[in-house]
């Protein structure tokens, strides 16, 4: 109880006094939002058609370092329709953190390929390559220049690292062991726009990355996400695909595929345009906010801020207080003091092989994603907290 109260006590003492404060809190003050998304009102271009989607995939492309953005409706489908392009096919196992987003694991399922979970590392939070460098080395075997699990059978296409909370995870490693066990390497930055790794974008890394612009996110377009990708056919092809595989032509309407319509409809572009413009601003502010934390919990025993790893810049999307080992009895206690003092704070996600549709998934012994899943806790983390 002790530990409860003093986790209340630095969060007060530091927040901007309010009766309710949230986990993370979309920011539309002092920008064009309004400006743009009136444009498209005035002028009719809402939806499938209009100058913002352009612009946002080009704002986006130069932003991240990339060749080519390409928006799409939301980062579930992002993620689904670039492990697509990158060759999964149904049947096939994908790596990914256990610790992670749901979305990451349903991205993988709507394939028809089977999630394969692998386990994260203190030092980053994110998947530790050398973890499954070790653990591929005992339980796949490489056939005609491909891997596969022995145990299943199975082909094991692709690995997708996240970069949890925004803090960039291991990737010149991931890299080494891609190369090893030819995986491609499909990022999912979702929580990661703004953040660096040796110098260069996260999502520019894998054979293609994907972006999320839900509300939650550093930015949002209301619910969006995109493709990334220095590859321009896939680029093309990413297009194509989720705009219904259409044929250009003045009038025909004839289709080569069975498309998606997943395209970002020009309203939602609009505001993801007002949006990127502030971007730089609110990492800044969100690192300004993750150093006064650590300053705050410096003094508060059995807790630490999680700080950004080596060589990494992070946009801080979200701060993590973790609990010292030994004391993964408090976290539930924890969670209640702070929402009862009406700070908003949560755990981490359900570890994917718990939930009920991935247990039977094949998975590596995890007891690092299981001891962190215990002792995470996030806590309020909207720029505007930053004063
Ligand atoms: C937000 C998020 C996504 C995608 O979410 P959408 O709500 O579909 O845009 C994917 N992966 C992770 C890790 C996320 O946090």
């Amino acid at each position: 109880m002790a530990l409860a109260q003093d986790i209340v006590r630095a969060l007060k003492e530091m927040l901007p006094p309010a009766e309710f404060t949230a986990l993370h809190e979309p920011s539309f003050v002092g920008g064009s939002e309004w400006d743009y998304v009136k444009e498209c009102l005035d002028t009719g271009w809402v939806s499938s058609a209009g100058k913002f989607v352009d612009r946002f995939e080009e704002m986006l492309a130069h932003f991240t370092g990339v060749e080519r953005a390409i928006a799409v409706v939301n980062g579930t489908v992002a993620l689904s329709v670039a492990l697509h392009l990158a060759g999964v096919e149904p049947g096939d196992e994908v790596i990914i953190p256990a610790l992670t987003f749901v979305a990451t694991a349903n991205a993988v399922s709507h394939l028809g390929a089977v999630p394969h979970f692998a386990d994260c590392e203190e030092r980053t939070l994110g998947l530790d390559p050398e973890a499954l460098a070790g653990y591929l080395d005992r339980i796949s075997q490489m056939k005609g220049g491909e891997c596969f699990n022995r145990a299943s059978g199975r082909r094991i296409r692709a690995v997708v690292p996240m970069h949890i909370y925004g803090h960039p995870m291991d990737l010149k490693v991931l890299d080494q062991v891609c190369s090893q066990y030819s995986l491609v390497m499909v990022e999912d930055a979702a929580e990661s726009l703004g953040s660096y790794y040796k110098g260069r974008h996260t999502g520019g890394f894998g054979l293609l990355g994907t972006l999320s612009f839900n509300g939650n996110k550093i930015i949002t377009t209301g619910g969006g996400g995109a493709i990334l990708t220095n590859n321009h056919e896939l680029a093309d092809a990413a297009k194509h695909l989720t705009t219904t595989a259409k044929l250009p032509h003045r009038w025909a309407f004839v289709h080569d595929q069975v498309g998606y319509n997943y395209r970002l409809p020009n309203l939602n572009a609009a505001l993801g345009c007002a949006q990127l413009e502030k971007l730089n601003g609110f990492v800044e502010k969100k690192r300004a906010l993750a150093r006064r934390y650590e300053e705050a919990f410096a003094g508060v025993g059995g807790v630490s801020i999680f700080t950004e790893p080596a060589d990494c810049r992070s946009n801080y999307w979200l701060n993590v207080l973790i609990l010292d080992q030994g004391l993964e009895s408090q976290l539930e206690p924890c969670l209640a003091a702070t929402n009862d003092a009406g700070l908003m704070t949560r755990p981490a996600w359900e570890l994917m092989h718990r939930l009920p549709m991935y247990e039977s998934c094949p998975r590596m012994e995890l007891p690092i994603a299981e001891s962190l899943a215990a002792r995470i806790i996030n806590i309020p983390s909207s720029p505007q907290l930053a004063g």
